[in-house]
């Protein structure tokens, strides 16, 4: 049976990947309130800003409730915004923003921002790219973070491959929670959701 996979629908871009979750073989359901929030297999964190989804997570009584799921072991799949949100540790944030530590990681907010505000190239991503005959993954950075460091029991699944953040760590995975830097949900592909869906799926 398809999973029901929720899209936390405060800001940023929901309709997307309510699309991509729906290619990708899953029910996609916009989470606004709680109730909405019980019903789901899995959440999707979307793209956006991560500061003004946190003061709305607490307009919208979620941010409590979000994170008892996370800590219940809700899969989640955060990109962009959503990463920041999920990290355990933010550089350069907000004094004031909230994020739902579900995920070891340092992320550092706008990193790319220094060299380049937005970019796309083409990676490889474990698990998606090093099947046979796969293609590499386009990538699309918008006012991207990336993850500085990383805790034990944490998978680095992708880097950028060259340029002036060669290197960077931008997809992790620890256990039922996947994280990008970069937005596949507004590229065509839908590896990165297929991969999410089978995540939730499995758990
Ligand atoms: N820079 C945004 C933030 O700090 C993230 C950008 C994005 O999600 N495209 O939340």
């Amino acid at each position: 049976m398809s999973p029901t996979i929720g899209v936390l629908a405060l800001q940023g871009d929901v309709r997307e990947h309510t699309a991509a979750l729906v290619e990708a073989g899953a029910h996609a359901l916009p989470v606004r309130r709680v109730s909405e929030l019980d019903r789901v297999d899995g959440i999707v964190i979307p793209g956006g800003e991560s500061t003004t989804m946190s003061k709305l997570l607490g307009v919208f009584d979620l941010y409590d409730p979000l994170v008892d799921r996370l800590r219940d072991g809700l899969p989640a799949y955060g990109s962009c915004a959503g990463m920041i949100m999920l990290a355990s540790t933010i550089l350069d944030t907000r004094a004031d923003a909230r994020h739902l530590d579900a995920l070891d990681v340092t992320v550092r907010r706008n990193a790319f921002g220094r060299q380049v505000e937005s970019f796309e190239t083409d990676l490889q991503f474990a698990g998606i790219t090093d099947l046979p005959g796969a293609d590499p993954m386009r990538a699309v950075f918008i006012r991207a973070p990336w993850v500085e460091s990383v805790g034990a029991g944490v998978d680095v699944l992708a880097t950028v491959p060259d340029g002036p953040a060669a290197g960077r760590v931008v997809a992790v995975r620890q256990r039922n929670v996947l994280a990008t830097s970069f937005h596949p949900e507004v590229t065509g592909d839908h590896r990165v959701h297929r991969f999410f869906v089978d995540m939730v799926a499995g758990a």
